[in-house]
């Protein structure tokens, strides 16, 4: 593909995702959100030094025994999310499995052990890095989230990212990508380069699930996983 062609295509795909943002925002009834001063962008002053738990657990406090949707009646445990406040990385996934829902830990499932796996082969340990989800609660039989479920859940999440405040974003399958980039584009279009979410490079890559059941992909992951290791790495020198 030639530059112009390729320019042509990501300025489309920059305009597709700004109207899906709008129309996102509609349905919310928070038109244009993202410009006003209660959606403010997650840019802290240079001076901030990352995320205090209390300011997590204040997050946690007002999610309480939520039933904002549906799932929270059917659910065992919500997930909340997991790791260090402070972390410069946090994954992204999309929701609750059946173990996760069983433990009320994110990713502690097969796919869990995998990406635990991934964080180990970057050289951090679990605990080093923070791990959530677009949903905290489990959708049956692991159905995808619907836009009421991602909705309702999105302002919490939104609130963990701002207090943590990281470096960087990994946003693992396509739900995660595109709830976080308010994009439809493909994930497989979608990952190998940095977006951005609220001034956070964000890295969308496969989901470890994906990857369990097309292990062909994991050269991919890899890939993405390297580049983040080498952002944190050059903003570091910083
Ligand atoms: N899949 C996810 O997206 N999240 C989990 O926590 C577990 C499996």
């Amino acid at each position: 593909m030639d530059i112009e062609a390729k320019q042509r295509e990501e300025l489309h795909g920059l305009v597709q995702s700004l109207l899906e943002r709008v129309r996102i925002d509609c349905e919310l009834r928070k038109p244009l959100s993202y410009l006003t001063a209660d959606n403010e962008p997650l840019v802290r002053p240079p001076a901030f030094t990352g995320g205090d738990e209390h300011d997590l657990e204040a997050v946690r406090t007002e999610l309480g025994d939520c039933r904002r949707c549906p799932l929270g009646d059917r659910r065992q445990h919500l997930v909340f999310g997991e790791g260090n406040p402070s972390a410069e990385l946090v994954f992204v996934g999309e929701a609750p499995g059946a173990d996760e829902d069983a433990q009320g830990r994110p990713f502690v499932g097969r796919a869990g052990q995998l990406l635990t796996k991934i964080i180990a082969a970057m050289g951090l340990k679990r605990e080093e890095v923070y791990i959530c989800n677009i949903l905290k609660c489990r959708p049956p039989g692991n159905r995808n989230p619907l836009p009421d479920e991602i909705a309702a859940c999105e302002p919490f999440l939104i609130r963990q990212l701002g207090v943590i405040r990281p470096r960087v974003i990994c946003a693992m399958g396509s739900i995660a990508a595109h709830a976080l980039l308010k994009s439809e584009a493909p994930i497989s279009v979608l990952r190998g380069r940095f977006h951005s979410y609220q001034g956070i490079p964000l890295m969308p890559t496969y989901h470890p699930a994906y990857l369990l059941r097309n292990p062909g992909a994991k050269k991919q992951v890899w890939e993405d996983v390297q580049g983040i290791m080498k952002r944190l790495d050059e903003r570091k020198d910083q």
